[in-house]
């Protein structure tokens, strides 16, 4: 049965490229009906943080990345401790003393030349020759990463490392220490390397971002999964939007690419988008009120789901984030609207009062106030007048909803009342004017 292993250093929050390797593990398992471990490598005790453990655990669980075991490094102290005296026993290490007497135990480096058939990259060979003795226990009694991850490894029967290409240069360590204490090699695949778009590392702002902050952001976790795993692996057919169902069906560790994959923030929001698009109105719904009621936009006790419901589905084509929705839906729930300055200057510095008025009118006489109603009475006004109706549709939306761009004009009017929709109208109306 294969079992892979997630293990992240909670040194820091995960991260997309730590996202992305826990991903492409919990694929292969699942498309192999494998375990999928977790193992928390918190060797280095002043760094290892429990707040890190915690996000790292959340977010894994928000990505849906459920895990089959789990185990902390920090607890297994002991073990390390006694594989490192098996391999100095067998003469394989040896022991060197600091100036205050504490021991660290070193292994023999063997010069020789090795080669690994990468399940990505294919052949690659190491010569061992340039490496230098290494480190298993260190003198505090900690263990080593490499020994550490070894020792682990074999243990937990992990059949298929895959990780970073950054780690690319501790596998050749590594099998030695495998080779060192008799244990059978795993397979290894190196995921490719995750370059900013334009090139170069990732900064915070070419979207090296904790997956927490992409949570805050209004991103949804299906498609920052959708995203993560076309970094590196393509489902085929040039699909971009792929379910996860499908992707556990079609993925295969060896048509991951070789090469670096780039980041790139506009496909993330494109498929955010298509997902938003797709997404259940009501889940929406829930995910929003709790913005909704920190803006004050509603009152936690006492608001209308159903309307919100109606907002939700009127917005979810059009925004790319969920926090675009308490932005973009601002108007409805506030009493005022707030104008967007170049708006008001672009269409609501003509003395629109006539026309202003003599919509209002038509919209009072309205019984239902439904779309199609609103709409008659809009196209009736513009034919009497015997304008275009852009000439008044732009200055109507900024003074209902206070910019320029938005749903349907008349959906608008519709979820925000005859009442409110005269009223904003009529602020525009200049006194005398008729
Ligand atoms: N703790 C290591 C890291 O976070 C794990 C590397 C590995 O998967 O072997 O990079």
């Amino acid at each position: 049965m294969i079992r892979v292993r997630f293990a992240p250093s909670p040194t820091g929050n995960l991260h997309i490229g730590g996202a992305r390797t826990a991903l492409f593990n919990w694929l292969l398992a699942q498309s192999k009906a494998g375990k999928f471990i977790l193992r928390i490598e918190d060797t280095d005790v002043s760094r290892s943080k429990t707040e890190y453990i915690d996000e790292i655990l959340n977010s894994l669980e928000w990505l849906g990345f459920k895990w089959d075991e789990i185990y902390y490094q920090s607890k297994r102290f002991d073990i390390y401790k006694e594989y490192a005296q098996k391999v100095l026993k067998e003469g394989k290490a040896y022991i060197e003393k600091s100036e205050a007497g504490k021991e660290a135990i070193i292994f023999k480096v063997i010069p020789q030349k090795m080669k690994i058939v990468d399940l990505i990259h294919g052949e690659i060979e190491f010569d061992t020759s340039v490496i230098k003795d290494q480190v298993l226990i260190k003198s505090d009694g900690t263990p080593t990463y490499n020994f550490a991850c070894v020792v682990d490894d074999a243990l937990m029967n992990i059949t298929h490392i895959v990780r970073g290409d950054d780690h690319i240069s501790n596998t050749p360590k590594q099998i030695m220490l495998y080779e060192a204490l008799g244990l059978p090699l795993p397979e290894f695949a190196h995921l490719p390397l995750i370059l900013a778009k334009g090139g170069g590392r990732m900064s915070k702002r070419k979207g090296a971002t904790a997956i927490t902050e992409y949570r805050q952001m209004g991103y949804l976790p299906q498609a920052l999964v959708n995203f993560l795993m076309l970094l590196g692996w393509a489902p085929g057919e040039n699909r971009e939007i792929i379910d996860i169902k499908d992707a556990i069906k079609l993925f295969d560790i060896k048509s991951v690419n070789k090469t670096a994959a780039v980041m790139d923030m506009d496909k993330l929001d494109w498929i955010n988008n298509q997902y938003l698009k797709n997404e259940d109105p009501q889940k929406l719904t829930d995910a929003v009120i709790p913005m909704l009621i920190e803006k004050k936009y509603i009152d936690k006790d006492n608001f209308d789901r159903d309307y919100v419901v109606s907002l939700v589905k009127l917005f979810q084509a059009r925004i790319t984030v969920l926090n675009d929705f308490a932005d973009w839906a601002d108007f409805f729930f506030m009493k005022d609207v707030t104008i967007d300055p170049e708006a008001q200057q672009k269409y609501l510095a003509q003395d629109l009062s006539k026309e202003f008025k003599l919509f209002i009118d038509r919209l009072d006489k309205l019984e239902k106030f439904d779309i199609a109603e609103i709409e008659a009475s809009f196209r009736e006004l513009v034919a009497e007048l015997n304008i275009q109706a852009k000439v008044l549709i732009h200055p109507i939306r900024v003074a209902l909803t206070g910019k320029t761009v938005g749903p349907g004009l008349f959906e608008v009017m519709h979820y925000l009342g005859k009442e409110r929709t005269k009223e904003r109208l009529m602020k525009w109306v200049k006194k005398g004017g008729s």
